[in-house]
């Protein structure tokens, strides 16, 4: 019998999974069952690790809903038996599915962290050692008897964030993530370093893990740019059994006044198809109503997003069109903040 924590360390795919072989120069993929072996200092760590692995690891630019479902699965298929969880997957679209994640589990009372690095786990240089070991023990990290963290992050070079929040900036520097609208949840130097005011903290401590896995995907990003033509426009509001639009506007959330756009825009809200207006900002909010240029988005009914990313935007928009609302009750949820990721 222990006190010790347990952690399970999902394996999905990435950079991070990579060894080199020092005699070939190849890249190859890792064994996670031996990662205790291959990185003693994790039993230098206060708690029990497990570990899970893809048996086909993906590079995170393959990654899609059946593997959001998958990661999901073995959350949920684990969640009493474990007092938290780190998932280890490729940089690259890390910030769509930690976000996806963070909608799928409500009620989540245990902490979900992800991470990967730039360079792989077996390089000299290697960023890896650190985000893993980091991310293990703020998974591990409690209070009172109580995990610290009670909600999805994402840990990154000396950074944990709140996943929902968080975008990939950078493709070559060990710091490649940013969340521009919300601070660290924690920061790891000398001590480890939780900022408690900023954490979610679950609304009944009561109620039980609500899993839901009805991710629908049939929605599109359209970002605007100065001369974007009807026919781009039309092509994609036709697009057949298209459900909802990320529509990416400038600055503070607007978009051309031109009447085509517009009506293009009106007749699709009308089809049924929701409608989200999100910044290309990388900081700040929409602000529906400010200049001219967005008070007609508002009138047709589009749906403010606020400050959220566009990579949560797509999440937030598959998790709520697989809980059949109405269009009012999709706009409603839309504008709540329902994990944290929106204000
Ligand atoms: N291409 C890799 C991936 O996202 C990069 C990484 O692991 O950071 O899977």
């Amino acid at each position: 019998m222990t006190n010790k924590p347990s952690i399970l360390l999902v394996y999905t795919g990435g950079t991070i999974g990579m060894i080199k072989d020092y005699k070939t120069n190849a890249l190859k993929a890792f064994d996670f069952d031996q990662i205790l072996d291959k990185i003693p200092e994790l039993q230098q760590l206060n708690c029990n690790i497990s570990t899970i692995s893809f048996e086909e690891p993906i590079d995170s630019s393959n990654m899609n809903t059946k593997y959001y479902i998958k990661i999901a699965e073995i959350i949920a298929e684990n969640y009493i038996k474990f007092d938290g969880f780190v998932v280890l997957t490729g940089s690259d679209t890390m910030s769509y599915v930690s976000s996806a994640i963070s909608f799928m589990f409500e009620n989540l009372k245990k902490p979900v962290i992800f991470t990967g690095s730039q360079l792989p786990i077996g390089d000299l240089r290697t960023d890896a050692k650190e985000n893993l070991i980091t991310s293990i023990e703020i998974a591990s990290a409690r209070e009172k008897g109580e995990p610290i963290i009670k909600e999805v992050g994402l840990y990154f070079e000396y950074k944990l964030y709140r996943a929902n929040r968080t975008t990939k900036i950078n493709a070559e520097q060990f710091e490649a993530f940013a969340s521009m609208n919300y601070p660290p949840l924690a920061e790891s130097g000398v001590h480890l370093h939780f900022n408690k005011h900023l954490l979610l903290q679950p609304k009944n401590s009561e109620e039980e893990l609500i899993f839901r896995k009805n991710l629908i995907n049939d929605v599109v990003v359209l970002k605007l740019f100065p001369g974007i033509t009807q026919k781009v426009v039309q092509a994609i509001v036709n697009i057949p059994n298209l459900k909802g639009i990320v529509l990416e506007t400038y600055g503070a959330g607007n978009a051309p006044t031109e009447a085509w756009f517009l009506d293009l825009l009106d007749k699709t809200i009308k089809k049924g198809v929701h409608i989200v207006n999100v910044t290309q900002c990388a900081g700040g909010s929409v602000l529906l109503g400010l200049y001219e240029t967005s008070t007609n988005l508002k009138k047709i009914g589009i749906i403010n997003g606020k400050n959220i990313t566009t990579e949560t935007a797509i999440a937030k928009m598959m998790y709520l069109l697989g809980e059949n609302l109405s269009k009012e009750e999709f706009k409603h949820y839309f504008e709540l903040s329902l994990r944290g990721e929106i204000n």
